[in-house]
């Protein structure tokens, strides 16, 4: 991977919505969809730009915006995807689109994964269930480092069917990347490991000074996990959870994603863990 800087993107005007179309879609898990959006106006096709972990707002109007992850490959941006979960107002509205059909995008916002500070470096990335859709961009660039460091994803799902992006694995396996899945719960044709994404990372051979941690997921198991890197010597400095919280403006006015001291959407939505290793443990903070 090359050591170009690799800071994140920012909109020139954060208020306005982009026209996109949907140009194609892919049923990921149940319920689960990625959309593949193409800018309508030539300028901004031509100059978006996104750093791995970033993410827009998708706006449809009359019925509201959500922050969702850019899950595409940030060095390929005539076409940006979007991996989403229908759970409430626009994510189900989004579902009932088709083909053709418009998408307003606002942003990228939010900091990256921190892909300019891994150089030689073993980066495990550890991902429950849809988190894994926040870290595809970094595995499109992980994919094609030449620096002698390993790239390893540990994927936890509730059931096999849950397992996202499977058909990218021989690809990524191909890339020499070390994919390992593991499910809550098996069925009659699971034949692989049943536990938690913490069991992956105990089977691990770790060097904990040269492995930076990159995770995303619920908050119980993105704890479980940095307790678990730092307990085998990781520093809490190299360990990075990507935060979920609800989210309006986007531009750390409003609030609503305010963080102790953070606002998710600015300083995050990934943080290093000893800046927020306290206030993890905050209920319903
Ligand atoms: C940085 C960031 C990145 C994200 N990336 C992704 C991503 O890549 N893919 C993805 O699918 N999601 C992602 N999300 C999550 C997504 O933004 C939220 O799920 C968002 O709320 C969906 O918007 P919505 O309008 O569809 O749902 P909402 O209508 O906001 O509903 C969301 C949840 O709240 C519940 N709810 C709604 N209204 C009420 C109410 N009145 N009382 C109680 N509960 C209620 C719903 O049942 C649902 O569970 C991300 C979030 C952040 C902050």
């Amino acid at each position: 991977m090359t050591t170009a800087t690799y800071l994140p993107s920012a909109p020139t005007d954060p208020w306005r919505a982009h026209p996109t179309r949907i140009v194609s879609t892919v049923d990921e898990t149940p319920g689960v969809r990625t959309y593949e959006l193409a800018f309508e106006e030539a300028g901004i096709r031509a100059g978006y730009t996104f750093a791995a972990g970033q993410f827009n707002m998708l706006y449809l109007p009359g019925i509201g915006e959500a922050a969702i992850s850019v899950s595409s490959d940030p060095d390929h941006c005539g076409t940006i995807a979007h991996t989403v979960r229908a759970v409430g107002n626009v994510t189900d509205a989004l579902a009932r689109l088709a083909v053709g059909e418009q998408v307003l995008v606002r942003g990228p916002f939010g900091t990256p994964w921190p892909l300019d500070a891994v150089e030689g470096r073993d980066v495990v990335i550890v991902a429950g269930g849809l988190g894994l859709a926040s870290q595809r961009a970094a595995i499109h660039r992980l994919s094609r480092r030449d620096d002698g460091g390993r790239t390893i994803v540990l994927h936890g799902a509730k059931r096999p069917e849950g397992l996202l992006y499977a058909a990218d694995y021989d690809r990524w396996r191909a890339a020499g990347i070390d994919v390992r899945t593991v499910v809550d719960e098996g069925d009659a044709f699971w034949i692989g490991r049943v536990g938690l994404a913490t069991h992956l990372l105990a089977d691990l051979h770790l060097d904990p000074a040269a492995t930076t941690i990159l995770c995303c997921g619920p908050d119980p198991m993105m704890v479980g996990v940095a307790e678990a890197a730092t307990n085998r010597g990781v520093s809490t400095e190299h360990v990075f959870l990507s935060l979920e919280r609800n989210m309006a403006c986007a531009v750390a006015h409003c609030g609503l994603c305010q963080f102790g001291p953070h606002f998710v959407c600015r300083d995050g939505p990934v943080l290093r863990y000893d800046r927020i290793a306290g206030l993890m443990k905050v209920p319903q903070l």
